[in-house]
């Protein structure tokens, strides 16, 4: 180990930049944010430098730098691009014993920056010892995914209940306490940016604890409602891969890319409750594996395609969830017909050619029927889920609400994924397309004017040469 992490207070603290470029700028920006009081020697300012000089957020010395400017700093940066001058801040620094760090110079330092993740308070700092900076950045960059954004509001309230918690439990079970809070439904709350259900859920497991002794507390199980995306495994949202990695159970359904998966806590169980045919107790059953994995203090996530509320019976779960006062965290998934839309490159809604859309189930469960005088208007674009087998019905129902024989259409099969397939046709020449085609599930029917978009077509239209298309706003 060539360096010694530690965390520097440099609040209310005099800190010295030599230089007044972009560089130096960067270096002021993180300064100022720990609250460091930041003079920069420099003959002339960056703009932005200026600026803040002038709203008196930090000091400028219009001169070249002299050892007299390191007289009361407490750390200095040299990030002049004159290697002369960086030396000479180097040697003078070393020799009044103040820490200096001289960009992209390691040999010329005393302590470096490390690549950052603020999530005040908490923060985690990458090094590569000056070594392999972009590296270090690119692992900044994944650990950045993985944190939640408002961890640092996470890290705030166990702060904020430390001297409670500290005045109820004894230290065994502390951090037993910490432990189980940090990674279930009370953390959660924090995180949905709900302090006062989060507090809510505090009391109770103190509570909890006091009573038993928190040795033997059963830990309170939640479950993540998440929205597995199209297929396409990199079209999950940050927050799913996170709820993904605290998992201790997965449910997952037929729709489910199995790569996201691999994604999960390496010890987590995985558990397919996909559909089989004709499985009418399905759904129940997964209600109730759902409540008792929760009950017995498990973190569960409810891998669902697309999102869970787009004709997921998303619904329907956390109504059955809320009936045992299980929490529920619900995460948002990018829905078939959008990852459809975008793979395709089928606008759902363009200027000229559709100024609404409906995502419809292909399957009529009873219930109040949809408008199909709507749907049959060209200029309104309707994408049906489920619509493979009942395809020869839609058909049938938009030609007699109105549409005509060559109202566009368009099948998206295993939309986002490697076998994807997209067919143009028209209403009169669909089914047989299709049939011919052998078109099987997963497939969406997309009808309305954008089923025949095409981005070329559209440039030739504008009498644009396709080789300059990227010139086109
Ligand atoms: N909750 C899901 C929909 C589940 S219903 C979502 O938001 O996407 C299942 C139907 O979704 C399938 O029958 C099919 O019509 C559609 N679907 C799901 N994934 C698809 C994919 N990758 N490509 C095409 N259609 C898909």
């Amino acid at each position: 180990m060539d360096y010694l992490p530690m965390f520097l207070r440099v609040h209310a603290q005099p800190v010295l930049i030599v230089g007044g470029g972009a560089v130096a700028l960067r270096k002021a920006e993180w300064l100022l944010k720990a609250g460091a009081l930041v003079t920069v020697v420099a003959p002339a300012l960056h703009e932005q430098l200026q600026a803040r000089a002038a709203r008196g957020e930090l000091q400028h010395v219009a001169a070249a730098f002299a050892p007299e400017h390191l007289a009361q700093a407490v750390a200095a940066v040299a990030a002049t691009d004159d290697a002369g001058v960086n030396a000479a801040v180097s040697r003078a620094a070393r020799a009044r014993r103040v820490p200096v760090n001289v960009v992209d110079d390691a040999g010329l330092s005393s302590f470096i920056f490390p690549a950052i993740i603020d999530r005040s308070p908490l923060l985690v700092a990458v090094s590569s010892a000056g070594a392999a900076p972009v590296l270090a950045r690119q692992v900044r960059e994944q650990i950045e995914a993985l944190l939640p954004a408002r961890l640092g509001a996470l890290a705030r309230f166990m702060g904020a209940q430390r001297a409670r918690v500290r005045r109820a439990l004894g230290p065994w079970a502390r951090r037993g306490f910490w432990e189980r809070l940090a990674a279930g439904p009370v953390a959660s709350r924090v995180l949905a940016a709900d302090e006062a259900g989060a507090e809510r859920a505090l009391l109770r497991e103190l509570r909890a604890c006091e009573l038993t002794g928190a040795a033997s507390a059963a830990p309170l199980g939640e479950v993540y409602l998440i929205g597995a995306g199209p297929g396409d495994p990199d079209l999950l949202t940050l927050r799913a891969l996170q709820l993904l990695q605290q998992a201790d159970v997965i449910l997952y359904d037929r729709l489910v890319a199995l790569e996201l998966l691999q994604r999960a806590r390496r010890d987590a169980q995985c558990i397919f409750v996909g559909k089989e045919a004709g499985d009418s107790g399905r759904q129940e059953r997964i209600h109730q594996m759902l409540v008792r994995l929760a009950l017995e203090g498990k973190r569960v996530a409810r891998l669902k395609g697309g999102d869970p509320f787009v004709f997921g019976r998303g619904g329907e779960e956390l109504e059955a969830l809320a009936a045992h006062g299980i929490p529920c965290r619900v995460v948002p998934g990018i829905t078939a017909a959008l990852g459809a839309a975008a793979s395709a490159e089928l606008p759902l809604t363009h200027r000229r050619l559709a100024h609404s859309v409906t995502f419809v189930s292909g399957h009529e469960d009873g219930g109040a029927l949809p408008d199909w005088r709507f749907f049959a208007n060209p200029q309104h674009t309707v994408v049906f889920y489920m619509g493979v087998a009942q395809l020869a019905h839609i058909v049938a129902r938009l030609r007699a609400a109105g549409a005509t024989a060559d109202h566009p259409v368009a099948i998206i099969e295993q939309a986002t994924r490697p076998a994807q397939r997209v067919l143009r046709s028209t209403l009169g020449a669909v089914a047989a397309l299709a049939a011919a085609r052998a078109v099987r599930p997963p497939a969406l029917l997309v009808t309305g004017n954008v089923a025949a978009f095409a981005a070329a077509e559209t440039l030739a239209v504008l009498d644009v040469p396709a080789a300059s298309a990227g010139a086109v706003a």
